[in-house]
């Protein structure tokens, strides 16, 4: 991988061997070979021909709120989208017209900012989904959602780029959104801008919408500590923390990662923690779940790097 061809495709930020640390909200991970930020769509389709024709891999990165990077980190590019603000992936655009409002975002926009745009210019539909801590793209490739709706409650249409570069609208009845998937997610699209409708409301009440939402979730979740949320999915007919709960896992650690006492869906970085700390706490769960219950707990969030070397935990710290 030659640094400079990458800094001639991208005018953003082009580094080399970066901790994953700075770009989780885990706070863990090693460094990724590459990092580098596309400023727009162009870039991002010449950036993809050019790691395809030289056989490279690559990782799309959103605001790293549901991902684990393992400790020897990513021998790839990672192709950060999220929050870069000035580029095209993080513009904010909207209309009013008779039945709503239309927002266009760009998939490196915060979920926590149409959130506020949609209170400002007095959309209704996207309380819920504000206080998600991802961006848009994100959010589309998993239909995020919360306290009773989805990404796909408010998604008009999508713009995403396949892998040979091309980028096209995809309409709901083509987006396959389900429970924490989608087929953006299973055909690898990247997503480059969102279109999202909401219904015409009152600023002060979406505002204070927006505002219980959040409350509801520092009152239930972890929030003080580093996490990517949910750690695994919810199996049909339970809920994994209530599993976990009852299985006794509540506050177990493993090195300094620990099933958080106040939601043991969660699992957090008590501060010192390490992929490996994480991954093996997930291990730990998963088995004592299925023996206690027969249930298998797959994870939500995603595994970035080599994690096959690590045996399942027997010591907890
Ligand atoms: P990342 O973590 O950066 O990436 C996750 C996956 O999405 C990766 O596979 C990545 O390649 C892919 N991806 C990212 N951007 C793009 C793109 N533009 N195109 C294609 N693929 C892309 N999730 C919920 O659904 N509901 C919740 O209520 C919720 N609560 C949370 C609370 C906390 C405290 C935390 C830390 C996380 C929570 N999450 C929740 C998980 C997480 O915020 C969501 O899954 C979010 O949508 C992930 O977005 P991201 O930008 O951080 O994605």
């Amino acid at each position: 991988m030659n640094i400079s061809e990458l800094k001639e495709i991208c005018s953003g930020p082009v580094l080399k061997d970066e901790p994953m640390d700075r770009h989780t909200t885990f706070r863990v991970g090693g460094p990724a070979d590459f990092f580098v930020v596309p400023e727009n769509t162009y870039e991002l389709s010449e950036l993809i021909k050019y790691l395809s024709a030289c056989g490279y891999e690559y990782f799309i990165l959103g605001n790293g709120s549901n991902l684990l990077v393992s400790d020897e980190g990513y021998r790839g590019v990672i192709i950060s989208l999220g929050r870069n603000e000035g580029t095209a992936f993080t513009s904010l655009e909207y209309k009013e017209n008779d039945i709503g409002m239309d927002i266009e975002a760009g998939a490196g926009c915060l979920m926590s900012s149409l959130g506020k745009l949609a209170a400002k210019i007095g959309g209704t539909g996207f309380e819920a989904l504000s206080g998600i801590p991802g961006c848009t793209g994100g959010a589309c490739i998993m239909n995020a959602g919360a306290y009773g709706r989805e990404m796909k409650d408010v998604l008009s249409a999508v713009e995403a780029m396949d892998k040979s570069g091309n980028v096209r609208i995809y309409y709901p009845e083509e987006l396959e959104l389900r429970y924490r998937g989608s087929r953006l997610m299973d055909e690898g699209l990247i997503v480059t801008r969102a279109f999202i409708h909401l219904e015409k409301g009152i600023p002060g009440e979406i505002e204070a919408g927006n505002r219980a939402y959040m409350q509801q979730r520092q009152d239930k979740q972890p929030v003080e500590y580093p996490s990517a949320g949910s750690t695994f999915k919810r199996p049909e007919g339970y809920f994994a923390g209530k599993l976990i709960s009852d299985a006794g896992l509540k506050g177990f650690s493993i090195g300094g990662a620990q099933v958080s006492e106040k939601h043991a869906g969660f699992l957090i970085n008590k501060g010192n923690a390490t992929a490996s700390d994480v991954y093996r706490l997930m291990e730990h769960c998963k088995k004592i779940v299925l023996e206690q219950y027969g249930v298998e707990l797959e994870p939500e969030i995603r595994l970035l790097g080599d994690f096959s070397t690590l045996v399942r935990p027997v010591s907890p710290g």
